[in-house]
């Protein structure tokens, strides 16, 4: 199988001509126009000093422009290190310094964070936009001649991304060609259904999931039409949907909670087939409110990492089991084990391990995965007897009340099912008595009146009592990560240091 990036692309776009692309910010750009400019960009990297093997860091919002950088950076033989823009600038530095980056990519918005974190390191700058001292996108570009493929091996680095820390310390992920061909294959197979082609997307491209899905679904592996949106707005976001009649969406599920606050059925979204959740839990109340109000529409789950090239499992297109994250994808093994590294059988919970062709080698500048290159994911699942994959919840994320296990994904799933909780996150709270205690924040639907007391005595009729959460907090808004999952670590925080 081929799996150099830009031999894909270039193959893609031959089978299947120019056709409009992508829609971003009032215009279509055509898939023609974006793969001629990439290998242009490609040559201006190579005359900016960028040679086979670099990381070019790309920080900025989602636009055309971070497609055409991935192409042209992997066409130039280098590796791209997508950051999200909402870093700080000490933790940009961070992946300077570590990633060894040879360029930088940015807009001008972004620009004095870039200088910040640069502190006078002799890293070129390239800013789409006004570039004051630094390169301009288009003095990249003038003079350039299309650049021939810079040849590598399968297991060259492709992307090295850092994982967003929400857990713990952003570390780096090195995918090889090998991994993201891999898996944006596998995510196309899980996701392709005939006629369905016009997707629409507004995840960080810099997140794994962004990244998968422009690898995958949209332009690397086999291009569709992709209607992208800078960052997610949801209102915005849904006008986009009825204007293009988009037939597909991939979120994270908060975007889905936050679709919900509108009035979808007054929207004509006919048209719209698939919903494609993933980097998170999906509760089963936002996925059968969203199914109910948009009847069209079946809610398919994934499941992934970035060290897994953000693809582990995914329904087959026409067999979502919902509630499950569907079967583990072709080529990759997966496993459940117990604490002593048994494997266990299924209907039990264990830690989900996986082995494959998507999987990192190791992290960056790390000792290749050791236990014969299993990755432990950290997550608690299970697997029915047909295969189908349950998350059950983070092992990180576990809450030890009183000796009793409590995940915070049941808690949170009881405080949903109550029809004015729009969002819901649980954490433990230190307790000198339990250990932890069970702490529970949500957003209101609009207009909604739900007291805290009223939130605590629902949950108390839905979960056991070492359960069911002790304060309920109403907040405007839940803290979310720069890709849309529960912030419980600035939550967890805020209960610490009371
Ligand atoms: P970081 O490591 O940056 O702190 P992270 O652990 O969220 O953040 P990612 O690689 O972005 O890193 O996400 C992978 C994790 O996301 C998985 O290990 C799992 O915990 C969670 N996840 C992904 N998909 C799903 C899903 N469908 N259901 C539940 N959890 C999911």
């Amino acid at each position: 199988m081929e799996t150099n990036l830009a031999r894909l692309a270039d193959s893609a776009h031959e089978r299947l001509g120019d056709h409009p692309s992508l829609f971003f910010d009032g215009t279509w750009h055509t898939s023609g126009s974006m793969h001629e400019r990439s290998k242009h960009v490609a040559h201006g990297l190579v005359r900016l000093g960028v040679a086979p093997g670099d990381r070019v860091i790309v920080i900025m919002a989602n636009c055309p422009e971070v497609t055409i950088l991935y192409h042209a950076v992997w066409r130039a033989g280098a590796a791209v290190t997508p950051v999200v823009f909402l870093v700080t600038a000490l933790e940009l530095r961070h992946i300077i310094d570590d990633s060894g980056a040879a360029a930088v990519f940015t807009t001008p918005e972004i620009l004095p964070k870039v200088e910040e974190a640069l502190d006078g390191r002799p890293v070129p700058v390239v800013v789409i936009g006004a570039a004051g001292s630094h390169v301009s996108f288009t003095d990249l570009e003038a003079g350039t001649e299309p650049l021939a493929i810079v040849d590598r091996s399968p297991d060259d680095l492709a992307a090295l991304m850092y994982t967003g820390g929400t857990t713990g310390r952003s570390k780096g992920v090195a995918l090889s060609h090998a991994n993201l061909a891999y898996s944006g294959r596998s995510s196309r197979a899980r996701s392709h259904v005939e006629g369905v082609t016009r997707g629409q997307i507004s995840l960080p491209l810099s997140h794994a999931f962004g990244l998968l899905v422009t690898v995958g679904a949209m332009h690397v592996v086999e291009p569709g039409s992709t209607v992208l949106q800078r960052w997610f707005e949801p209102k915005s976001f849904l006008e986009l949907a009825v204007e293009h009649r988009s037939q597909s969406f991939a979120v994270v599920p908060s975007m889905l909670a936050m679709m919900l606050q509108f009035p979808l059925e007054e929207m004509d979204l006919s048209d719209l087939r698939f919903v494609y959740s993933g980097a998170a839990p999906l509760s089963p109340a936002v996925r059968e409110d969203f199914e109910r109000r948009v009847p069209s529409v079946t809610v398919m789950e994934g499941y992934g990492c970035t060290e897994t090239g953000g693809i582990v499992s995914g329904s087959p297109p026409l067999s979502a089991r919902p509630g499950t994250v569907g079967k583990v994808v072709d080529d990759v093994e997966l496993r459940i084990v117990g604490a002593d590294g048994s494997d266990l059988p299924p209907g039990q919970d264990g830690e989900i391990v996986v082995r494959g062709p998507n999987v990192m080698r190791g992290y960056w500048r790390g000792e290749p995965l050791g236990d014969g290159g299993w990755f432990h994911t950290g997550d608690v699942g299970r697997l029915d007897g047909d295969g189908y994959l349950t998350i059950v919840d983070r092992i990180k994320d576990l809450i030890i009340r009183g000796g009793y296990n409590v995940y915070p994904r049941d808690v949170e799933d009881a405080l949903l099912a109550h029809p004015e909780v729009s969002m819901a996150a649980v954490v433990g709270r230190p307790d000198p008595r339990l250990g932890e205690e069970v702490v529970a924040f949500v957003s209101l639907a609009e207009g909604a009146t739900a007291t805290e007391a009223e939130l605590i005595e629902f949950t108390k009729g839905r979960l056991a009592a070492h359960k069911y959460p002790r304060t309920v907090t109403v907040l405007p808004a839940i803290p979310l990560t720069s890709v849309g999952k529960l912030d419980r670590k600035r939550l967890r925080a805020t209960v610490t240091a009371d």
